[in-house]
């Protein structure tokens, strides 16, 4: 029988039953960045950091056991996850790539991967005909769902399928529902990638990317590369999201019972004209992701009737955090336009739906009472 997630993320059953490290709970940090061999020839099982650390392996076996995947790859940060993942392309490849994705990907993608002569085509996959896109050198299909910051929902069994179908991988940004909620490796998807920065660490304190894969060729390519190009995850934040993880379940189902009230209060405001929530029934999303996920997370997007009145709200919250990021203990609001998708074209960002009226929440682990209250007084006066 698979153990429950939430056992999962406290306990890998491979270590069990020994006393390693001294019986300690707490996985220890290896800080060192070397190890002595025992002879010539001879390796402990770690022979540089910058390849491989027990702190660090123990993150990645963790995770990967969360997703369902056969190894994992522990990055110094999300965007560095995606930018090792793209050394596995060549020059002349193309991906199909969901058009509102997180803007630092996207910014990656033209300013960097094209570089490499890679060439992208950007879909809504939510709705458009993605196997119409698909050419004779089409490699990998990247999508985020729910998408950030629009909260589209696509379908990754039927993506998959179109990806199998057409020999190209499948690759899901996992960052919004975490692997608590959704698990795209299940689904039919190749890799998965996560900003481990958001809820798998969840305190805000650090920074941490992921690759998963259950694909044996992609993953020796990866482990080539995490060697050769040295972005691995420092030990003490591995330790940190370690130590995150262990609370995963529990801060996933609070701040997911938060954002289900603020939706719905928001729903209930006059200047909100539009609240994108997949947990609202009427989200267009709302069947597939009761479908493909065990929850619709916490993040929710929403409109207001002005740019003044967006902005209003952004200086009048106090304990509330304006500020970029999510997934953390506490909530925080965004303003896309000038923040997370700062870097994405202004026509691209009107055609996604972000518009200088779109406001992005990240409901925390708060009492609900309190974060309503808060509310209340942030929208006072605005009508
Ligand atoms: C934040 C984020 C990233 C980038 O991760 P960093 O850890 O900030 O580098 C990638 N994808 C999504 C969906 C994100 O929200």
């Amino acid at each position: 029988m698979e153990r429950g997630l939430n056992t999962r993320c406290l306990h890998l059953e491979e270590t069990e039953g020994k006393t390693e490290n001294y019986g300690a709970l707490s996985y220890p940090i290896y800080q060192t960045a070397t190890y002595a061999h025992p002879g010539v020839g001879q390796s402990t099982g770690y022979d540089y950091s910058r390849l491989q650390n027990p702190t660090r392996e123990h993150l990645e076996k963790t995770v990967a056991n969360l997703e369902g995947g056969t190894d994992a790859f522990a990055l110094s940060t999300g965007m560095a996850a995606i930018t090792l993942l793209m050394e596995i392309f060549k020059p002349g490849d193309h991906i199909i790539a969901e058009a509102d994705l997180y803007g630092g990907s996207i910014r990656l993608f033209d300013n960097v991967s094209k570089k490499n002569n890679y060439e992208f085509t950007y879909v809504n996959c939510s709705k458009d005909d993605i196997e119409g896109s698909i050419k004779e050198n089409t490699k990998a299909i990247y999508i985020e769902t729910p998408t950030n910051p629009m909260m589209n929902v696509s379908d990754i069994e039927k993506i998959a399928a179109i990806a199998k179908k057409h020999n190209c991988i499948l690759i899901v940004d996992n960052t919004f529902l975490s692997p608590y909620f959704q698990n795209p490796l299940k689904l039919g998807a190749d890799v998965v990638i996560h900003s481990g920065t958001k809820f798998l660490g969840g305190h805000n304190d650090t920074l941490a990317g992921f690759i998963v894969t259950n694909n044996k060729e992609i993953q020796e390519k990866l482990r080539f590369l995490i060697k050769t190009t040295g972005a691995g995850l420092a030990p003490f934040d591995s330790w940190l999201i370690l130590r995150g993880i262990k609370t995963l379940g529990l801060r996933m189902e609070q701040s997911q019972k938060n954002a289900i009230r603020i939706a719905n209060w928001l729903k209930t405001q006059k200047i909100v004209t539009k609240v994108f929530y997949p947990g609202l029934p009427e989200h267009p999303g709302h069947e597939i992701i009761k479908k493909q996920a065990r929850g619709f997370g916490s993040m929710i997007t929403f409109n207001v009737d002005s740019r003044e009145h967006a902005l209003k709200i952004l200086e009048n919250v106090r304990m509330i955090k304006f500020a970029e990021s999510l997934g953390g203990v506490e909530t925080l609001i965004t303003y896309p336009t000038t923040q997370t998708h700062a870097d994405v074209p202004e026509e691209v960002r009107l055609r996604n739906g972000i518009t200088p009226c779109t406001l992005r929440m990240s409901t925390g682990i708060e009492d609900s009472d309190d974060l309503i209250y808060e509310l209340e007084n942030a929208f006072k006066g605005l009508e």
